[in-house]
């Protein structure tokens, strides 16, 4: 899947790429942008439809509110500016998946503008790519092309997609690199699943997009002439098909050609991208406000009623996080892969004895296990429940690493929890204080200096004992007993005066 060209490093060298990407993500909304139809992916062909997403005459839209929210919560975790008043109006162009003949889009003044994402650079450091507009429209139906006994000769519509709210993000040209497009995709889909403003499953189509690159001389000032790729359906392919689109071009001037300003279609089994269309001009769509929907107005005290429900967004918690747990970039970016686990993670994480040693239990031990069998977080048979009762147990020494070990072990070769296991499996208590005081004594004998600070009146040393006997009997001492008799024996030895 790697690109044929013959160029040579010091000649791709002396061009510079510039990329921006339009992606267009679905309003994690009940029902559609203009109607009551239900809004869910699949369902039998045209059975979420109705009058007004069928386009029918007569029928009028009335915006979803929810669809409002969403655009909003969007917009501010991607740092742009609301505009309190927006306009809808209509793209005029003709396809069979479209019955109005129009989609109803944002053109001139859209909901939001001026935004950025943060994203690390070829050197680790941070480069913030700018959004030119976040704007609301909705979608097309789809063409069904096969599946059918005759497909070879009909193409069937089905409307169901008809008028799904849409969000389109606009990047600025600032991306240099299909590490860097790979990069604000990631984030930006994470700062959609973090927000619920769409379930951004890109099999189903909810995120989709469209990748703009050019080309220039290093140093010059002018942008060269895009195309644009089309019909990419994840972020490694659209890293792909960058890598692929700008050496075609780089090809097409080093031998004298123009780049063509079109669409492009990236096919994946090839590895390349084909000319789909000359790109419209946007003209050649007859913009016009839309008559049917008055001018949406997103005040600030509905603003400020939407926030309420932006949480914290994951590049800031990552950082609250590394200070928090004291733990690294990597470890936060485990822990928040998703919020759902970051919520369950930091639930779990204040009840337990040691926070810190949940982190490590699930970045050294859980993290292991779950890439050796293939598994996702989210598929563990281990609960976080489970990392809390293990992390517990190996904070009081009532559980050794070895044995904490083996019972994880355990865990993900019977698919089981670590309750259940441990309640199973654990080390047999010794709750004989004869051997346990034996224990006691030899651990006293060895460890004159603490025992001197003990009498001295330094009582919390009593704790390293516990520790140590705990250690010697393999985590099997009762744990009360054991600190009842450790007391027990040390004040017995009078205090040293
Ligand atoms: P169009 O009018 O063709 O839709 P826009 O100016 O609206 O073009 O930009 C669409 C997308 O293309 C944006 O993400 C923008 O950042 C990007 N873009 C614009 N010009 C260039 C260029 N010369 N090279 C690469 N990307 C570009
Ligand atoms: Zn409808
Ligand atoms: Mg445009």
């Amino acid at each position: 899947m790697s690109t044929t060209t013959a160029l040579s490093p010091e000649v791709l060298a002396k061009y510079q790429p510039v990329i921006g990407l339009e992606v267009h993500v679905q309003l994690l909304t009940e029902t559609k942008a203009f109607c009551g139809c239900v809004n869910r992916y699949g369902g039998e062909p045209n059975t979420h439809v109705c009058p007004t997403c069928l386009g029918l005459p007569g029928a009028l839209p009335v915006l979803n509110r929810r669809a409002v929210e969403l655009a909003v919560l969007a917009s501010k975790a991607i740092h742009c500016e609301i505009r309190e008043t927006s306009i809808f109006s209509r793209k005029n162009y003709f396809y069979p998946d479209s019955p109005k003949g129009y989609q109803i889009s944002q053109f001139d003044r859209p909901i939001a503008e001026n935004g950025w994402i943060d994203v690390p650079d070829a050197t680790g450091a941070t480069k913030r790519i700018g959004i030119t507009r976040l704007h609301l429209e909705e979608d097309a139906g789809k063409s069904v092309h096969d599946g059918f006994a005759d497909s070879v000769s009909k193409t069937y519509i089905d409307l169901n997609r008809c008028g799904t709210p849409l969000a389109e993000i606009v990047s600025e040209p600032d991306i240099r690199t299909p590490d860097e497009a790979f990069e604000y995709l990631t984030r930006l889909k994470e700062i959609l699943l973090y927000t619920g403003v769409s379930d951004c499953n890109m099999e189903e189509g909810s995120l989709r997009c469209d990748a703009n690159v050019s080309v220039m001389l290093k140093g010059a000032t002018k942008f060269g002439t895009k195309a644009e790729v089309k019909n990419v359906n994840s972020f490694r392919y659209i890293r792909a098909a960058l890598e692929y689109e700008i050496e075609r071009q780089i090809e097409v001037l080093e031998s004298g050609g123009r780049v063509v300003q079109e669409s492009r279609l990236w096919n994946n089994s090839e590895g390349r991208t084909y000319s789909m269309r000359s790109k419209e001009q946007a003209h050649d769509y007859r913009y016009f406000p839309e008559p049917d929907l008055p001018p949406l107005v997103v005040g600030e005290a509905w603003q400020r009623e939407i926030l309420t429900a932006l949480p914290e967004l994951p590049e800031a918690r990552r950082l609250r996080m590394i200070a928090q747990y004291e733990i690294n970039q990597q470890d936060a970016m485990t822990l928040t892969a998703t919020r759902a686990f970051a919520d369950r993670f930091e639930e779990a994480a204040k009840a337990a004895k040691s926070p810190k040693r949940v982190v490590s239990l699930i970045t050294s031990e859980l993290t292991g296990r779950l890439k050796a069998a293939n598994l996702e977080l989210d598929q563990s048979p281990v609960s976080l429940a489970g990392i809390v009762k293990a992390a517990d147990l190996a904070e009081s020494d009532e559980l050794s690493s070895k044995m904490l070990k083996q019972l994880l072990d355990t865990c993900f070769a019977e698919g089981k929890d670590f309750g259940e296991v441990y309640e199973r499996d654990k080390p047999q208590q010794i709750s004989d204080a004869g051997a346990i005081e034996a224990m006691i004594d030899e651990v006293i004998a060895a460890n004159p200096k603490q025992v001197a600070q003990y009498r001295g009146g330094k009582k919390t040393v009593a704790a390293f004992f516990v520790g140590n006997v705990m250690r010697l009997s393999k985590g099997q001492a009762n744990p009360v007993l054991l600190n009842e008799l450790v007391t027990r024996k040390l004040d017995a030895l009078g205090s040293a005066e």
